[in-house]
């Protein structure tokens, strides 16, 4: 507790998908969520659950600035670019905005005196591995600049966490699906790119058919393999965390994935059955940058942090996309 009041952690990203979540699970459990967010792929609508400063990570003033008006406990660091495909035909974009943006705010953490510090990192770090069990000692070789820029703050945390004694959760997600039962904030991205949303605009009309993404990928069916995991019990993980680095002040890598991989096809099928609707699909080419097969083999998470997935069965994730999808959505 930082003063009288509850602790303040500082979320940047806290206007997109996975942050605004988050916000709402470090509400329930008692902290302020104080949301940073440049606005550009985020949406003001989403912060809902405390504080808002627009600012961008680039301007190291402005995240100074913040530290020094909230004096939060913590910092969750959602904020990023996340396409795999974009991060292929423009890697500057990903470098500069998700390597530099997170050494200004690593920086200006330790300036600040704030040393806990949880991180929003991810599976494509790991690359395409073909039959190795990915958990959290697997050698990281990234296949496309997304996973590459995600793996260069891994190394930065690292190194402050020598020179300065910042004290870091690295969260390596797998894919992340679903949304607030309560569809209170959810998934929406302009453009969008990630399978389940697509599909389910596809369902529905918005858009047109969905594109499977090569079917010659040396799996069962010829479509690449992800682990999906709910967004709630993603965000839940990061508040036992941040708990968890208030505990034990070290620092620890955590994969978040369930274990279990799903086709592209049999997302498919998933949505066809939870909607009761046909999907409408045309078969593509690969898209660049994509991996094989991504599926965690760690339950590190569960046994030291106590974590328990509750909604990450695919008909669950698919349900509750689908009842935020025809219920809700942002505008700017
Ligand atoms: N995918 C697809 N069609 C689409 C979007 C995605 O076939 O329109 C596939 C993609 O190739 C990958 C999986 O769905 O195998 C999940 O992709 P997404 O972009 O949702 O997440 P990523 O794995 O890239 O983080």
């Amino acid at each position: 507790m930082s003063g009288s009041g509850p602790d303040h952690v500082l979320v940047t990203g806290g206007a997109g998908y996975i942050g605004s979540h988050a916000c709402k699970a470090l509400k329930a459990a008692g902290f302020v969520p104080v949301t940073f967010d440049n606005l550009v792929t985020g949406w003001q609508e989403a912060v809902k659950f405390g504080p808002f400063v627009q600012g961008d990570l680039l301007d190291r003033a402005a995240v100074d600035a913040a530290f020094a008006a909230w004096k939060p406990v913590a910092v969750m660091h959602f904020a990023a670019l996340s396409q795999v495909g974009e991060s292929m035909s423009q890697p500057g974009k990903y470098w500069r905005n998700n390597v530099l943006g997170s050494l200004n705010l690593i920086e200006a953490a330790c300036a600040a005196g704030c040393l806990d510090f949880v991180f929003s990192s991810t599976c494509a770090t790991y690359g395409d591995q073909d039959n190795v069990v990915l958990d959290e000692g697997t050698a990281q070789h990234p296949i496309n600049a997304y996973g590459a820029s995600k793996r260069a703050i891994e190394d930065v945390l690292r190194d402050f966490g020598v020179s300065h004694g910042l004290r870091s959760v690295i969260f390596r997600y797998f894919n992340v699906a679903g949304g607030d039962p309560d569809a209170e904030v959810g998934e929406f991205h302009r453009p969008e790119t990630h399978l389940i949303p697509l599909m389910l605009d596809a369902i529905d009309g918005r858009r047109g058919a969905l594109t499977i993404f090569g079917t010659d990928y040396p799996t069962p069916d010829g479509t690449c393999i992800r682990d999906y995991v709910h967004v709630c019990d993603l965000v839940d993980a990061h508040v036992l965390g941040l708990r968890w680095l208030q505990a034990n002040k070290g620092s620890r890598v955590f994969n978040l994935g369930t274990g279990t991989g799903f086709s592209v096809r049999e997302v498919v099928a998933a949505s066809r059955s939870v909607t009761n609707r046909d999907v409408p699909m045309v078969e593509g080419p690969r898209r660049a940058g994509d991996c094989t097969k991504l599926v965690s083999g760690s339950t590190r998470a569960a046994a030291e942090l106590g974590w328990t997935p509750h909604r990450s069965d695919m008909a669950t994730m698919i349900a509750d996309a689908w009842r935020w999808h025809q219920s809700g959505h942002y505008s700017r």
